[in-house]
């Protein structure tokens, strides 16, 4: 992302349902599925900030005179629900909607990662001041003087967050019917988080997945990378032709075929090298180069942001972690 690039670019993908596409940022945001219901807006995850929220909500009034009347956070992730307090500050009405499970991680690990963020702020700010000082190459110094732009605004933002918690929580499935739209939520097994929510819309042959699936190589850090196949082939079984990712483009079922095989193969290779007795160097040394020919390609789509290669690394370590 460069300076001045808008935060999201907003599609129609049916009759009724738009997506914000977030650009890729330092500072990252997430999509936002916007599903209007004839009875108010549906809304998909709220960004890693209330001014990201603020910019979906001033574009909503161009796309519909509805009101919002749900917000989905498919997980617990700060770049998902972060934004949710601009929602019921403009809409009163508004139900923030989970899963139990999402809930609780919300309650539990969320609230203090806000604390994280805003006590690890100022020394992210202050590498970022030192690189670019070091820094002579024009390009990098651009790069990293909106990188230092973006953390700056964030943990402004991140200071004052009046953190919005779900208002109703479900457990297994939830299925809302509204005069012109049925959208059925549900949690099929843990992958990117414990409780990732999925929203399908049966007739228009969509879902939205979170970060379940996304666009670039995924985040394994909070994961359950044994699990993840599992629900990921449970997912194959809702009838669906396109899907929204937590980030990056919608894609088709092709994506989701790439995708869960990068996260098996994964999986398999990093459980073959651990019963050698491979050490996590090892595996970190072997497997990048196995699964390369399959995947490098298919997860480069982004050129240098989010690289495979650094991405790969840091999904070996968490599948070490949980086989060995
Ligand atoms: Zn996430």
């Amino acid at each position: 992302m460069t300076q001045g690039q808008p935060l999201f670019e907003f599609r129609k993908v049916a009759d009724g349902v738009h997506v914000a596409v977030a650009t890729p940022a330092y500072k990252v945001n997430c999509n936002t599925a916007i599903i209007e219901t004839g009875d108010g807006v549906l809304i998909v995850d709220s960004h890693s900030k209330p001014s990201a929220a603020r910019v979906v909500v001033q574009q909503l009034r161009d796309i519909t005179r509805e009101p919002v009347r749900y917000v989905v956070n498919t997980h617990f992730h700060w770049d998902h629900w972060q934004g949710n307090e601009v929602y019921p500050a403009t809409y009163p009405n508004v139900e923030i909607i989970t899963n139990d499970i999402t809930r609780e991680a919300m309650v539990r690990k969320s609230l203090k990662r806000i604390r994280d963020h805003v006590r690890s702020g100022p020394a992210e700010i202050a590498k970022l001041r030192a690189d670019l000082a070091a820094a002579t190459e024009p390009d990098r110094r651009a790069e990293l003087a909106w990188n230092l732009q973006q953390a700056e605004a964030y943990l402004a933002e991140v200071r004052a967050l009046q953190p919005a918690l779900p208002t109703m929580a479900f457990a297994g499935s939830l299925r809302i019917f509204k005069r012109d739209r049925e959208v059925h939520l549900h949690h099929l097994g843990r992958a990117h988080t414990e409780g990732d929510v999925f929203a399908h819309l049966p007739k228009e042959k969509l879902v939205v997945t979170g970060d379940a699936v996304i666009a670039w190589t995924p985040f394994m850090g909070d994961g359950y990378p044994e699990d993840w196949g599992g629900t990921l082939r449970r997912l194959e079984q809702l009838d669906f032709d396109l899907m929204l990712l937590g980030h990056g483009e919608p894609a088709g079922r092709e994506w989701l075929a790439v995708f869960r095989g990068y996260v098996e193969d994964l999986v398999d290779a990093v459980r073959q090298e651990v019963a050698t007795g491979a050490t996590l160097d090892e595996v970190k040394q072997r497997v990048p180069d196995r699964l390369a020919p399959a995947y490098e390609q298919a997860f480069s789509k982004y050129g240098t942001y989010r690289p495979w290669r650094t991405g790969i690394q840091t999904n070996i370590e968490r599948v070490f972690a949980t086989v060995s």
